[in-house]
């Protein structure tokens, strides 16, 4: 939500359940897998969370 209250584009974006695991998330306007295999906000949070854990020195070991 803005300061004056308005709804934030993402915030009115339709809810969609991804194909490969039934996250709920908001459409985010990405791109999706290339095999079609997960939602588009699916594989932003997927890429966020590789994203983080290869950037955690504590995490090297598990890759
Ligand atoms: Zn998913």
């Amino acid at each position: 939500m803005t300061a004056c209250g308005k709804a934030t584009p993402l915030e009115t974006a339709a809810l969609r359940p991804c194909v490969g695991c039934g996250l709920v998330l908001r459409e985010t306007g990405g791109t999706p897998p290339p095999e079609l295999s997960a939602s588009a906000a699916c594989f932003d949070r997927y890429g966020e969370l590789l994203s983080r854990s290869y950037s955690l020195e504590t995490y090297r070991p598990v890759h």
